[in-house]
């Protein structure tokens, strides 16, 4: 990767494309920044608006409205691309109409020259991103989904507030579909290094399995109820994809629940997309982690795999 200008390709300048592009120019986590949209005159207003700022910000980001020739020489190719879901919508209802977007957009990423790492945040995301792994050829390593990164992120913050811990000291994921059949696995949540489980134990008076039920379903619901709150979700995500995108460039080695190709873990076949904690670097995602699920977690985790596996499926492409 060419990290003397690190240069990024947005497709999508929606509100989720565009709240990470707000984030990119401010944490200023990469050199060049190209808009595309199937609406040029929006990504073109967006590229005009972004430059606007330029001045209030620490970046000499170069921003602008381009087209797929420009992914030729980029390091990574943001989509962000497709149609939104709608109230009361699950994430699968949306596959069909996602993939035909992607469809026009991933074989030019392509036949640009691009070579270097998708990474998809369109719903539903793990099926997307299986959908650009067919579509692109691409090694799986250098296509990821933001998977459940936004789920942990929700999770922890939620965790910090329970247990009064910063949260960047809860160590818990969400695995599996980023979706109705995403699953936190409590066996393998730590206040630091102490697990969960043992703090109910210890403190029946203070924490309850019930009360992290709650908690994993207040995640599992957060995107319904900001939806009919305010139509969409689209920060939080932006500044996840920003945070990935910094991971990649900086080749930090650092774990995050995106969506990848399992390859063998769980004894289960390596063709399905899902969220698990994987390591990133700049060659995209180096290793996966298998985690050490009790029979139940294990048990949901293979329907969630399930369910993607047969959506994907049902796509016609
Ligand atoms: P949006 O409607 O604001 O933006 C979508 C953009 O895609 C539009 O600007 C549209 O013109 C563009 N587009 C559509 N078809 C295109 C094509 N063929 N080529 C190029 N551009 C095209 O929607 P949004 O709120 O930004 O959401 C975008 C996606 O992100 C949705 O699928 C949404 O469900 C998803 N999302 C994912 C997460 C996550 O955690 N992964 C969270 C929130 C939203």
């Amino acid at each position: 990767m060419a990290n003397n200008n690190r240069k990024v390709v947005l497709i999508g300048t929606g509100m989720v494309g565009m709240s990470f592009a707000y984030a990119a120019l401010n944490q200023s986590v990469c050199d060049e920044l190209v808009l595309i949209d199937l609406n040029e005159v929006r990504a073109k207003g967006e590229a005009m608006d972004l430059n606007h700022g330029l001045a209030f910000s620490n970046s000499s980001m170069k921003i602008y409205f381009g087209s797929y020739n420009d992914c030729s020489n980029a390091d990574i190719a943001v989509i962000c691309a497709g149609v939104n879901q709608q109230p009361g919508e699950s994430r699968l209802e949306l596959l069909q109409r996602n993939t035909k977007v992607f469809s026009s957009i991933v074989p030019r990423v392509v036949s640009s020259g691009f070579d270097g790492i998708f990474l998809v945040a369109t719903n539903p995301v793990d099926i997307m991103t299986r959908v650009t792994y067919e579509l692109s050829g691409f090694n799986a390593a250098k296509v990821i989904g933001t998977g459940t990164t936004l789920d942990t992120a929700r999770l922890r913050y939620l965790l910090g507030k329970y247990f009064e811990v910063d949260p960047r000291h809860m160590h818990a994921y969400v695995i599996g579909e980023h979706g109705d059949s995403e699953i936190v696995p409590w066996s393998q949540a730590v206040m630091a290094v102490k697990p969960v489980t043992d703090l109910i134990k210890q403190h029946p008076d203070l924490y309850s399995m019930d009360d992290l039920d709650r908690i994993s379903e207040n995640v599992r619901t957060a995107a319904y109820e900001i939806i009919k709150a305010k139509g969409s979700t689209y920060y939080g995500i932006g500044m996840a994809v920003c945070r990935i995108v910094r991971a990649i460039f900086n080749n930090e080695n650092s774990v995050f629940t995106v969506s990848v190709r399992l390859r063998g873990e769980y004894g289960l076949r390596n063709d399905v997309f899902i969220g698990n904690p994987c390591i990133l670097n700049s060659g995209g995602a180096n290793r996966i982690l298998e985690l050490n699920l009790t029979e139940d977690e294990l048990e949901k985790f293979k329907d969630s795999y399930k369910i993607l596996d047969e959506n994907f499926h049902s796509i016609e492409f």
